[in-house]
């Protein structure tokens, strides 16, 4: 490959699979910057769930899913053997840099259970499970590594503004411009609002997208154990004629509910830790609505987010339990709510998907009262930009490529595929 400066903006799972990728294959790491507006993995809190070395990647729940149908849009660009490729590719990246990968484990469920029959569908496919703790230990590790190939970092460095056709990158509160000849964008979803400004701008074609919305559900892991001896991350699925539903990114054991901030609004997601000591034996998982033929999905979905907030602040909501803790024992940013109106009124007939599939799901798993949930959890799909499917680079700028959440993905091991294929375009 021509030795050309390259600019990540972006020091997740995308971008630093991507790095990876080039200096493995002697590609100098001196040409190659690295701009994350978050922390290295030395220095990064707890708190800084989305930003920083590995992105949100780095502090989630270290389920790696295996299948091109979960985690976004992957094979569509490069095909099913290909993406498979790639996604063992991100997989030994996170065995490489772990500190005791024979912890690593994989559930692969093989059939789908008679008792969820009459009610739903289960998607089955492998995870490998990292365990959330040692993605800290893997960060450091895999940052120490790009670091001696020489790779520069800029921290706490936030891009504000890109000049597709000058090639120059502005940094915020900063008089500092950056120049590049391939540039990386790898913002993930705390960088959404970043990248549609760039679509806005720019006037950038994109391809079309559904609405994904619903709320956090959570219960005592007794009720579910059945059904996660046989699928440890489950995904129950609905389908009806224009929404469609399914449980999405379940954790277990020691599972802790998230607290997201994205424009301003609290929306829930969740995480599980490894190790004893936190273990409180509570399942939880999002029940997420796809919904297609809503004209500004985006737009929709942002509303919908703000409505469903009082002062601010998420909702809860339980027939019977107060909302849980966080792993660091405090209390989840939430609003407890007495009955589901406001979510009715502003859901409309979709609340009646949610409280369905809760009906329904009381009826295989006979959680009684024992459960509640957190409104709203919401997958904001970025409009996603046209790109030349070989090199995931902007249809009109050539040497711009978009990779990770801020692309199609929707996960760690799809996001650093992206990051991977696109540095095997470029290599
Ligand atoms: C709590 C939680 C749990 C999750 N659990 C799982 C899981 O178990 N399995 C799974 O597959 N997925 C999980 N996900 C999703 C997964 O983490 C993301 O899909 C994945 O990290 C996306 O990778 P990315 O590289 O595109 O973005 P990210 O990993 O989010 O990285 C983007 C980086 O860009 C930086 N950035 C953003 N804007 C700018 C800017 N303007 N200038 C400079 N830097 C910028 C950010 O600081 C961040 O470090 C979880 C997400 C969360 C929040």
């Amino acid at each position: 490959m021509k030795e050309q400066k390259i600019v990540v903006i972006g020091a997740g799972v995308a971008g630093i699979n991507f790095a990876t990728k080039l200096v493995d294959n002697g590609y100098p790491g001196e040409l190659i910057t690295i701009i994350d507006k978050g922390n290295d993995p030395f220095n990064r809190q707890p708190e800084e769930v989305m930003t920083g070395m590995l992105g949100s990647g780095g502090w989630s729940d270290g389920k790696l899913t295996y299948h091109t149908s979960i985690g976004g849009v992957l094979s569509k660009y490069c095909g099913e053997d290909k993406a498979m490729e790639l996604m063992d590719q991100v997989i030994s990246n996170f065995r490489r840099f772990h500190p005791k990968p024979e912890e690593i484990f994989c559930s692969d469920p093989q059939a789908e259970p008679d008792f969820i029959k009459p009610y739903f569908g289960l998607r089955l496919f492998p995870v490998w499970h990292i365990g959330s703790n040692y993605l800290h230990e893997i960060a450091k590790a895999w940052y120490s590594y790009l670091v001696d190939k020489g790779v520069k970092f800029m921290w706490n460095t936030e891009v504000s503004a890109i000049d597709f056709k000058t090639e120059y990158i502005d940094i915020k509160d900063s008089l500092e411009i950056i120049s590049y000849d391939e540039l990386i964008f790898a913002v993930g979803k705390s960088g959404i609002d970043f990248g549609k400004k760039l679509a806005d701008n720019y006037q950038l074609p994109t391809e079309p997208k559904s609405v994904q919305i619903g709320v956090r559900f959570e219960a005592p892991q007794k009720y579910f154990q059945k059904l996660i001896d046989i699928s440890y991350d489950f995904k129950l699925y609905q389908k009806f004629n224009n929404v469609s539903l399914r449980s999405f990114c379940t954790n277990n054991n020691a599972a802790y509910v998230a607290v997201e901030e994205t424009y301003g609004d609290i929306t829930y997601n969740g995480h599980a830790k490894k190790g004893e000591e936190f273990r409180n034996n509570m399942t939880n998982f999002g029940i997420l609505m796809e919904i297609k033929g809503i004209e500004n999905p985006f737009e929709w979905s942002r509303e919908v987010v703000s409505k469903l907030q009082f002062r601010n602040i998420g909702l809860y909501y339980s027939p019977s339990r107060t909302p849980s803790q966080t792993s660091e024992g405090e209390s989840i940013n939430t609003v407890q709510i007495g009955n589901l109106n406001q979510f009715k009124e502003v859901m409309g007939e979709y609340a009646d998907y949610i409280i369905n599939f809760i009906d329904q799901m009381n009826k295989v798993f006979e959680f009684k009262n024992d459960w509640g949930m957190y409104i709203p959890e919401v997958k904001y799909l970025s409009p996603e930009p046209l790109v030349d499917y070989k090199n995931l680079a902007l249809v009109d700028y050539p040497n711009v490529h978009f990779v990770g959440d801020a692309l199609s993905a929707r996960g760690i091991t799809v996001s650093g595929a992206q990051g991977i294929y696109v540095a095997e375009s470029l290599l």
